[in-house]
């Protein structure tokens, strides 16, 4: 089934309920969003583009942004949403990678778009522009006929090393992410709004999907960043809110000194990256039990484990902390395992991969099949996360294979290391991994964002951890490197450190 059905129905027996809000105003109701996106695809489809084809859109989030998605897919086609904030040599790989024939771009990206546009794209239509509005004035078309298998969304993954990858996922596989949001993390009733502060090109994008198709509202700040100030004030002006948000983003939220009532949201969720369970208790502390967490990857959007709201309010619960520590349990739509390295699934208490499958899980990678047969051996997603299950059936994430550390033989998990310094409360941020080491084979190294001096920070850890895994360098820095998406990049950590090094040598 088109996902686009969603809304061309919505657009029938809910004209007048509101779909979009720019800032604090309603700038779009359901009649209006559905008849965009159907005028969107008598355009696309009279430009010649057939069944399948990709269309990108590189923009910002912007009110039209799920015009503009729901019309690709109304016209049968596949969308190819680039995260804004890449570089136009990178949003030059995605287009001409994916063969997209025509690129939606906010009018910000335009000339990085048109500079980088491989010969395949056709044609660049910036949103607003005049030609944009011509395209809006197409006869609307009718929904073309999809089944679940067929592309929708090539999800090209952040790319935290080499290449990104581009998901294939299927009108299915958003289905059942939409579905499995909508009934194990955050119901969504009508009128109820969202608040799309993550890119919708991403994550966010992903969960605007289950608000249209239950008459929710998409809200898009006007600021067209993420401002702590500007969020709260949506928060109070809108109904019930909720809003996925990368862990950083919490902690700017906890951080801001801005005026809010948590009574008004209705949940926050977090995903994408670790967050440390010192910054979750913050969190609580001034959200309330309002928060939810979604373990997921492009490649399974956003639909492994879950942590849903009342588990995190069961503070009476004799492993409450465990909980808190830890990325939820399974949704009830894919098997999850921890397994070893010959796939073969290993009991409670032990480490491995995090192996997933089911209808969520992507068709493969885009014109990648050795990557594709890799990552699906055996019909299973092969998440490259390390994870452990508890006896309770809780998965706690450890690090990705590639970040653990070997120091004397003994394996140790940055993340472990890390949140014992974030403990500290002069510690704003913090990053460990290994240094290569003639002695030892790796030596831990921490990169940290703070005041706190090094002397302090290795009484911390003496307290609190064994002490092979105590860092045996620490480094102060101003920031750390981070992706578009504010994920913290320990490959480019790790080669700052080796020229770091070698400058010292
Ligand atoms: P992406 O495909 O860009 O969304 O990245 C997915 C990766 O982010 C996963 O494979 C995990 O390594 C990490 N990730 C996602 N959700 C969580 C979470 N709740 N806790 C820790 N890491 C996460």
């Amino acid at each position: 089934m088109n996902l686009a059905l969603w809304l061309e129905r919505a657009g029938r027996s809910h004209p007048a309920a509101p779909a979009i809000g720019y800032g604090k105003h309603a700038v779009m109701d359901y009649g209006a969003l559905a008849l965009r996106a159907a005028r969107i695809a008598g355009a696309l489809q009279k430009a010649g583009l057939k069944p399948g084809d990709r269309v990108a859109i590189a923009a910002k989030n912007h009110p039209d942004y799920l015009a503009v998605l729901f019309g690709i897919w109304h016209a049968g086609l596949a969308a190819v949403p680039a995260n804004a904030k890449l570089h136009g040599a990178e949003l030059g790989y995605i287009l001409e990678h994916s063969g997209a024939r025509i690129c939606f771009a906010s009018k910000d990206l335009e000339s990085d778009v048109a500079a980088h546009a491989p010969k395949s794209l056709e044609r660049l239509a910036t949103i607003g522009s005049r030609e944009y509005e011509n395209l809006l004035s197409a006869d609307p078309a009718p929904v073309e006929p999809r089944t679940g298998g067929d592309l929708a969304w090539l999800f090209y993954t952040s790319g935290t090393t080499g290449k990104p990858k581009g998901a294939m996922l299927t009108h299915r596989n958003l289905t059942w992410a939409s579905y499995a949001y909508a009934a194990e993390v955050d119901a969504v009733a009508p009128g109820e709004a969202i608040v799309h502060a993550a890119p919708l090109s991403h994550g966010s994008g992903l969960y605007a999907l289950p608000h249209v198709g239950r008459l929710g509202v998409n809200v898009v700040p006007e600021s067209g960043s993420f401002e702590p100030d500007e969020i709260f004030s949506l928060f109070s002006h809108w109904t019930r809110p909720s809003m996925f948000a990368a862990p950083t983003m919490i902690k700017r939220l906890v951080e801001s000194g801005a005026d809010c009532d948590p009574a008004a949201i209705r949940t926050l969720i977090w995903g994408g990256a670790p967050m440390y369970v010192e910054d979750a208790l913050k969190a609580i502390e001034r959200f309330g039990y309002r928060l939810a967490q979604i373990y997921g990857q492009g490649e399974s959007p956003m639909t492994i484990t879950f942590l849903g709201k009342q588990e995190i309010a069961d503070r009476d619960h004799p492993r409450w902390a465990e909980k808190l520590g830890s990325a939820g349990r399974p949704y009830a739509c894919v098997e999850v395992k921890v397994a070893d390295h010959e796939d073969r699934a290993l009991p409670a208490g032990m480490l491995g991969e995090i192996l997933c499958k089911g209808d969520v899980v992507m068709a493969g990678y885009w014109k990648n099949p050795q990557a594709s047969e890799a990552a699906l051996k055996d019909g299973w997603l092969h998440t490259g996360d390390v994870g452990v299950f508890d006896t309770d059936g809780y998965l706690t994430l450890k690090d990705r294979s590639k970040d653990m550390i070997i120091s004397g033989g003994s394996n140790i998990y940055p993340r472990e290391v890390e949140e014992i310094l974030l403990a500290h409360e002069k510690i704003r941020e913090v990053s460990v991994i290994g240094r290569p080491d003639a002695e030892w084979g790796e030596v831990v190294v921490a990169y940290v964002v703070g005041e706190a001096n090094a002397k302090e920070l290795d009484a911390l850890c003496l307290e609190r951890i064994a002490r092979f895994k105590r860092p045996k360098d620490y480094v102060f820095v101003d920031a750390l490197p981070k992706n578009n998406y504010g994920k913290i990049l320990k490959t480019e950590l790790r080669e700052r450190d080796t020229q770091r090094e070698k400058k010292h040598a």
